[in-house]
């Protein structure tokens, strides 16, 4: 009888199990409204794809370019989408996350491994500055949806509303990468794009493959802020020497003498401290907020305010959820002991009724049989006696 309580209890802990998983893995955000896929399909018409997975997949850590570089997007990683043009993206460019909470959801597909690596990047932008990196939750309007489903490392310049890809393809989930790609989400152009660049690079035209020189295009000042950080030879965001080179030659060189380009490790110190500038991470209110957006305030501290709320919920709904179990497991527990005792009560009423019953009958054969043999035993005796009385009569 102790079987369908098993199985309830074994039951209700799956579906506890389960629900608890979800409650800890956050809601899954429906599907981004900037995923890319026009790009990946005019990549595959035009024959582009089959290259750009080999070069991904060929690179490795001592390639002279970045892996970012080889996605086949405007400017090596940049996506836009397909009404936009290039002048569109900057423009967009200029929206910021506001107060530099940026909710995230990290696919799936990415193994425990993976998902280290890129909330390791994360990290390092919680650790240097007010940008907030935090799981998506119901009810957000804007949120990156970081991906493999995709060819190639790249995101989109900004936030753009909605959901939008960030995409670490099979080669891309670097730290390095990673934090390239969320400076690119939060609004980041390529540091060697910026107007007064030809200052402190050289761009060698010779060296650069047909078709990818508009890569090496320059923004006007008023489209990218440089926030008066001086050019920045060490920013994770800038090219490699050898980007779209043709001959294996550099295609961009710095001016200054030691200087080195390309580097993929981690954020340079100027990235930090533009990236503090552009979010207002030292501003004497603290809160990380320097947009032109009034609204971005309130939704800074609404932001936060739901986060902390968000946690709380989710801890009263887990008390409640295991208060309510717990109730129910007792009450399963306490019906199964009655239903038992009630069970031994009346199998032991009929086993002692069988037994009064077999012992009646046993008591009845048993008088019968007495009876039976006394009355066998009577006529033995009276046969024997007239027996012995005739033979008597007989010898006498
Ligand atoms: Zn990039």
């Amino acid at each position: 009888m102790s079987r369908p309580g098993n199985t309830i209890r074994l039951g209700l802990l799956c579906w506890i199990g389960s629900l608890a998983l979800v409650l800890a893995k956050g809601p899954t955000p429906p599907p981004p409204r900037h995923h890319g896929y026009h790009k990946m399909m005019s990549l595959i018409m035009n024959n582009a794809m089959d290259g750009i997975m080999r070069a991904q997949e060929e690179w490795s850590p001592d390639d002279k370019q970045n892996i970012w570089e080889l996605s086949g997007l405007d400017e090596g990683d940049i996506m836009t989408d397909s009404e936009e043009t290039s002048r569109n993206a900057v423009r967009e460019a200029e929206s910021k996350w506001p107060g530099g909470v940026v909710p995230y959801h990290i696919s799936d597909e990415f193994d425990d491994e993976e998902q280290q690596v890129i909330k390791g990047a994360m990290e390092e932008f919680h650790e240097n500055s007010c940008i907030q990196f935090r799981p998506y939750k119901e009810g957000d309007s804007s949120w990156v949806a970081i991906k493999n489903d995709s060819p190639g490392c790249w995101s989109y310049v900004g936030r753009r509303g909605g959901g939008q890809v960030v995409n670490l393809g099979n080669r891309c989930v670097q730290h390095g990468v990673a934090a390239h790609e969320l400076l690119h989400a939060l609004g980041f152009h390529h540091q060697q794009s910026t107007h007064n660049r030809d200052k402190y690079v050289k761009i060698h035209w010779k060296n650069i493959r047909r078709g990818t020189e508009r890569n090496f295009k320059r923004y006007p000042s008023s489209r990218v802020q440089d926030f008066n950080v001086p050019y920045d030879y060490e920013s994770v965001m800038h090219y490699s020497s050898h980007a779209f080179s043709k001959n294996g030659k550099p295609t961009i060189t710095p001016k200054e003498e030691g200087a080195f380009i390309g580097q993929r490790s981690r954020m340079s110190d100027k990235d930090l401290q533009k990236l503090k500038l552009m979010y207002g991470c030292e501003s004497s209110t603290g809160g990380g907020i320097t947009t032109e957006n009034p609204d971005y305030d309130d939704h800074y501290r609404n932001d936060n305010f739901w986060s902390f709320h968000f946690s709380v919920q989710v801890s009263v709904i887990l008390i409640w959820i295991s208060v309510q179990v717990s109730v129910i497991l007792i009450w399963i527990s306490v019906q199964v002991a009655v239903i038992l005792v009630y069970i031994s009560f009346q199998v032991s009423v009929i086993l002692i009724w069988i037994s009064v019953q077999v012992s009646i009958i046993l008591v009845r054969i048993s008088v019968q049989v007495s009876v039976i043999l006394i009355l066998i035993s009577v006529q033995v005796s009276v046969i024997l006696i007239w027996i012995s009385v005739q033979v008597s009569v007989i010898l006498i």
